[in-house]
């Protein structure tokens, strides 16, 4: 029998589950409504919401319904006013990690500060921060590389923040080189509470002497489950999986023991299905 170990701490986040719970609501009203992007980025969450009688659009002129959802990625400030004009009536499920990033963001534009988002340029969360600004106040840096093109000196300060979802260790050295370049710099940890505790309880997990091989559990899209698989495979060999159906068993052959992770929009009855699948080995 393959033993399984989870990781102290892993999937489902508030923001996950408020969001969830929205549309469930939402849905035994009978009331028609779209959601605008993947609720939350995992194919299983959104097929139980299309089974639910909600569809996921991409583009809020795909949305037919009375009524709109945003997801907990959040949505650019000026979708609000465009919804409203198309007379929908908006259910919001941003998550409030995201909504303080876009309150202090708007803050630090008012100051005149430049802004830095550190992340993925094409994340929901991300164009839900810039869409709406000027070219010339914001820059979105992903990689060292990148921070060295801009001058930095020339703007007055800089406000740098991080989606919520990143590992933080892989763009310090992003956030340091910007700080040496302009002292007038300032960082927002802006990295939510379960991306941090779910990042460390895999660091634990990946370097416990007992696991052989590790699982993170994960929708495709998911950021949170992209870092949780790079810091399990630098420290154990891991596979990234969406369920069940993705395990080879030949990743078996002389495993004892197989240590359990998942990230943020992972349902929990996912990581059941591949613990009891392992255990019954
Ligand atoms: S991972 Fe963090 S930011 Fe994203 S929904 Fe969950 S709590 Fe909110």
């Amino acid at each position: 029998m393959v033993k399984v170990l989870r990781a102290r701490k892993y999937g489902f986040c508030s923001g996950v589950r408020n969001a969830t719970l929205r549309v469930k609501r939402f849905a035994a009203t009978k009331k028609k409504g779209a959601i605008l992007g993947q609720l939350v980025h995992n194919e299983r969450v959104v097929e139980e919401m299309e089974q639910l009688g909600i569809k996921t659009v991409e583009k809020l002129s795909d949305v037919k319904e009375p009524h709109v959802i945003f997801s907990a990625h959040g949505v650019p400030p000026s979708f609000y006013e465009k919804a409203k004009e198309k007379g929908l009536d908006v259910i919001d499920a941003t998550c409030k990690f995201v909504l303080d990033i876009h309150k202090e963001s708007k803050k630090a534009l008012d100051r005149g500060e430049h802004l830095v988002f550190i992340g993925d340029p094409n994340h929901r969360e991300v164009t839900g921060y810039t869409f709406d600004l000027g070219k010339d106040c914001f820059h979105i840096i992903q990689n060292l590389g990148q921070a060295e093109e801009v001058d930095w000196k020339k703007y007055p300060a800089v406000r740098i923040f991080y989606q919520t979802t990143l590992n933080a260790d892989e763009y310090e050295e992003i956030a340091k080189y910007i700080s040496e370049q302009n002292p007038l710099t300032h960082k927002a940890d802006t990295i939510c509470y379960a991306t941090k505790k779910n990042q460390q309880a895999a660091r634990e997990l990946a370097t416990n002497p007992e696991v052989d091989l590790i699982m993170v559990i994960g929708g495709k899209k998911s950021a949170n489950t992209k870092h949780l698989y790079d810091i399990c495979k630098n420290l154990k060999a891991t596979h990234l999986i969406h369920g069940l159906e993705d395990i080879d068993p030949m990743w078996l052959q002389g495993v004892k023991c197989v240590g359990l992770t998942a990230g943020a929009s992972t349902p929990d009855e996912a990581v059941d299905e591949v613990e009891e699948y392992l255990t019954s080995l």
